[in-house]
């Protein structure tokens, strides 16, 4: 299969950005995903919204080729993700920034080394402290420190920050990619209420600014509705829901959960997850 030129891609302005056609996955026995035909237009904000194991995380893997398809195809930017070894995919990636539920920061270095960190993929060799990283790179974390709000912070540890100062930076480190996707996978599930507001606020301001398309995993309807501009509820990999949050009420997704469920335990579970206010963990 051929793919066209990476970059200078005028087909990617108008065409999805992300289209997945008839995904499947199987881990083993394990029916990941069954059947996720979606497809996302540059600049759309979607949220993936279902319970612990219903495929949301393994998803977002198949966008960054982290993970391949048992059946069907994923096309990223243009090209078919499964296709793509070595320097093609590396070229992919370096498009598509990552933020993580547990921030995935190097705990022992200073703030500003961790944004840095963004930027090894466009670098030859390893990297040793500050003072190896070009100027003009350091010029640009520390910008992106400035636009999450935590430039202050720049030569602290970055295990000294809290939880919702951690994602921030790990937000400002996807930014040193000038990545054109944005895949956050629950990067709230680990903070206070308050907390996730705030950077689920900064993600959209971000992508809106610098016209970035997100996909972004949650499990709280609330959070959803509020964040995004279309929400993709998934249920044990299938994809059940579909539609733009504007006018959306958290009723009518509860009654597609409910809809397509058997059993009233399983109800109580979706009451349960999707329902509560961010959780505290
Ligand atoms: P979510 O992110 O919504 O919690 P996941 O995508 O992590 O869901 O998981 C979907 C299903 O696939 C679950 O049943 C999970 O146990 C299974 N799964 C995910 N990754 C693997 C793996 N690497 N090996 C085996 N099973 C997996
Ligand atoms: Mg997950």
């Amino acid at each position: 299969m051929t793919n066209p030129p990476l970059s200078a891609d005028p087909v990617t302005l108008t065409h999805p950005i992300v289209e997945i056609s008839d995904l499947n996955k199987n881990f083993g026995q394990v029916v990941a995903l069954r059947n996720v035909t979606l497809s996302v237009k540059p600049g759309e904000i979607v949220v993936l919204l279902g319970l612990s194991g219903s495929g949301k995380s393994t998803l977002l893997r198949h966008v960054d080729g982290l993970d391949t398809p048992t059946e069907g195809s994923v096309r990223v930017l243009g090209r078919q993700v499964s296709t793509l070894r070595g320097r093609q995919l590396r070229k992919l990636r370096q498009d598509i920034g990552f933020v993580f539920q547990q921030f995935e920061l190097v705990p022992s270095l200073t703030v500003l080394e961790n944004v840095l960190i963004g930027s090894l993929a466009t670098l030859r060799g390893p990297r040793l402290g500050l003072w190896s990283y070009p100027r003009r790179l350091k010029l640009a974390a520390l910008g992106h420190l400035d636009r999450v709000g935590l430039l202050e912070r720049a030569y602290q540890r970055a295990d000294t920050l809290s939880g919702g100062q951690q994602q921030r930076v790990a937000i400002a480190r996807a930014l040193m990619q000038n990545p054109k996707i944005l895949l956050a996978d629950e990067p709230v599930a680990s903070l206070d209420p308050e907390s996730s507001e705030q950077v689920m606020a900064l993600i959209r301001d971000i992508a809106l600014d610098e016209g970035l398309t997100v996909l972004c995993s949650l499990h709280q309807v609330d959070l959803a509705l509020s964040w995004g501009d279309r929400v993709v509820g998934l249920r044990h990999g299938e994809l059940v829901l579909d539609t733009p949050t504007e006018g959306l009420t958290k009723a009518e997704v509860m009654a597609i959960y409910g809809r397509v469920t058997t059993s009233t335990s399983a109800l109580e579970v979706i009451e349960r997850e999707l329902l509560s206010t961010v959780s505290m963990a």
